[in-house]
């Protein structure tokens, strides 16, 4: 029995390569690391921190890239198609990580490895092409310029139509930073601006095809467990409405327990506008099909078309999910549907994380009324809920044009070079922009966003486990949870989430507030595809482990327990729910975790 073949589920390589020196270096998959890491997340973790200087400038050659899949992707595990990357993020100046859905991650497995590590920088653009196990360094200058559907079709026309593309768009070749690594026409690893690592690499894209099958040790455990996982997915009325409707279908829902912001975080309800945005309204207005991610029996993702008219798209794409239609939408009183769907259509082309340039939008809006910025410095009037401001700025910012040079370097960033306390109008933690949630309203979020490693990010846990209790997470359910039930509930499910990151399952389907699939199938999913018997609480103590070791990196990096922060929009800016102002004080959750967690403060 050859090496390889004793490592079940993963393929068995990793590539590494270096731009600088034009080296192309195919590494074993040592036994040992499937054993600490599991895959994905844990592999990202260990190759980016063996290899990064946590000083080092983000968008400098020296900055290290780690594209990982897990041991599950590729094979009939429901729902694996995630792929994961790790960088040093060019908006935070901490540990970067996003990660995306698609068909990418299994393709790369077919085609031979399970992850990618890329250091230093081409001179001249450059696109990696893997294929069955063989893998070279292509010039890119045809390419470079283009937008991330171009690109795809001029790989897809090159290397075939099997072809799977990574790439960016021209948001990551301008250094923009908060673009994204886009894949499979639409899919986003959108946030930290690894996208602008990428470009300043030079590199724009990973093309990748191939023909292996990934080698299962029970073939017949894992399509037991497969189909018990769909039987129940199938019966759950969450995932039918998701499946039908895509992740905006819970929008009044969100309006009601007023969770869905609105006028920059300034606004409580909405009236009349809600109605646009009800999803038989979305579905008549826009859809024209759904599509999925490798092994997904649920398809959240619903293709949109605009076919007329001054918002019209050049071809169908994917639709935005919720947190674009609330960032490019709501969030700036656009309540014009094909507008918000042209909007994610250019920042997905453009490959910009569509959450961030929608608060960059909002934040623009808002210094615009307060009078902040004039017309003058804009060069229009930026008067909240104009479609035609959302799209101009969006196209700016990508191009780094004018007004949208300055908003390009994020929310910390920009509003440094504006000045005037403008930092109160940006929303950010770590210098991320906020994502959807209010941490106002929605329980644990504040703690999430605080903490989080990465800079705030909405699924990085939940504490929905305190209504319905999780043995398997160690969580009780609580009538009213307590500060300290919060913060137990949240690191419990990080660490899971953590544990989903490796498998590179979709933590969405797997989270209790969706799916809702038991955390005890996972385990079930691992020993079935790789023949090891792991449990669940040892591969907790592994999620765990990699929360260190990204705290870890980012104390090394200069971060201090001050930067666990919320901004003041939470904090001092009610929202009123039922009457009652409501704001957030996130210090005695991050106590309370911090010591969960054995953590100076
Ligand atoms: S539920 Fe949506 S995001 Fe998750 S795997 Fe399926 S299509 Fe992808």
């Amino acid at each position: 029995m050859g090496y390889w073949m004793e490592l079940f589920g993963y393929a068995g390589k990793i590539l590494h390569l270096n731009l600088s020196e034009n080296r192309l270096q195919k590494m074993p998959l040592e036994r040992s690391l499937t054993k600490e890491f599991l895959g994905g997340s844990g592999f990202a973790t260990k190759f980016f921190i063996d290899l990064m200087d946590p000083h080092v400038e983000p968008l400098s050659p020296k900055n290290v890239i780690a594209i990982m899949t897990g041991p599950l992707t590729g094979t009939m595990a429901p729902m694996n198609g995630r792929h994961i990357i790790v960088s040093k993020s060019p908006l935070t100046h901490a540990w970067g990580q996003s990660d995306s859905g698609g068909h990418w991650g299994a393709e790369l497995k077919f085609a031979g490895f399970d992850g990618i590590i890329v250091e230093g920088a081409a001179e001249e653009p450059t696109y990696l092409w893997v294929s069955d196990g063989n893998a070279e360094l292509l010039s890119a200058k045809e390419i470079w310029g283009l937008d991330t559907f171009e690109t795809e079709h001029f790989l897809k026309q090159k290397h075939g139509r099997k072809t799977k593309v990574l790439c960016i768009g021209q948001a990551g070749e301008n250094l923009v930073k908060f673009s994204a690594v886009m894949n499979d026409k639409g899919r986003a690893a959108g946030r930290r601006g690894l996208g602008a690592v990428m470009g300043s690499k030079k590199l724009k894209a990973i093309a990748v095809s191939g023909s292996n099958a990934i080698n299962v040790h029970d073939d017949k455990m894992l399509l037991e467990i497969s189909k018990e996982i769909v039987s129940q997915l199938k019966k759950n009325p969450r995932v039918n409405t998701i499946s039908e409707f895509g992740t905006w279908a819970n929008i009044p829902f969100l309006l009601k327990i007023k969770d869905l912001p609105i006028k920059n975080w300034l606004q409580d309800d909405l009236g009349d506008e809600l109605n646009s945005l009800n999803k038989q309204v979305m579905r008549e207005t826009l859809f024209v099909g759904s599509r999925a991610c490798y092994g997904c029996p649920v398809g959240c993702e619903k293709t949109v078309l605009v076919s007329e008219g001054p918002y019209s798209m050049k071809e169908s794409g994917r639709g935005p999910e919720y947190e674009a239609i609330a960032s490019m939408g709501s969030l700036c009183l656009n309540f014009n549907l094909k507008a918000i769907a042209k909007a994610n259509d250019l920042a997905n082309r453009y490959g910009v994380d569509a959450i961030t340039a929608g608060c960059m939008i909002a934040f623009t809006m808002e210094i615009f009324e307060r009078g902040i910025i004039s017309e003058k410095e804009l060069g229009f009037k930026a008067e909240w809920g104009d479609p035609e401001v959302v799209i101009n700025l969006i196209e700016m910012i990508a191009r780094r044009r004018g007004f949208g040079n300055i908003l390009a370097e994020g929310p910390k960033g920009a509003a440094k070079i504006i000045g005037r306390n403008s930092e109160a109008y940006a929303p950010n933690v770590k210098g991320e922009s906020v994502p959807m949630h209010d941490p106002r309203t929605y329980l644990g979020k504040a703690l999430m966003y605080a903490v989080c490693p990465y800079g705030p990010d909405h699924s990085r846990g939940s504490v929905a486990e305190l209504y319905t209790g999780s043995e398997e997470l160690g969580i009780e359910k609580v009538d009213e949870p307590t500060t300290r039930d919060v913060a137990r509930a949240f690191s419990s499910t990080e660490n899971f989430v953590e544990v989903l990151e490796c498998m590179m399952l979709c933590t969405f389907q797997y989270a209790s507030y969706a799916g809702g699939i038991s955390p005890a199938y996972v385990p079930k999913l691992y020993n079935s595809v790789t023949g090891d018997k792991i449990s669940l609480d040892d591969m907790l103590k592994i999620g765990s482990k990699l929360v260190q070791l990204k705290r870890d990196f980012n104390e090394r990096a200069g971060l201090k327990a001050e930067d666990d922060n919320l901004p003041p929009r939470f904090r001092e800016v009610p929202r009123y729910v039922n009457g009652k102002a409501v704001t957030v004080d996130y210090k005695p959750y991050v106590e309370e975790y911090y010591k969960i967690r054995g953590w100076k403060g």
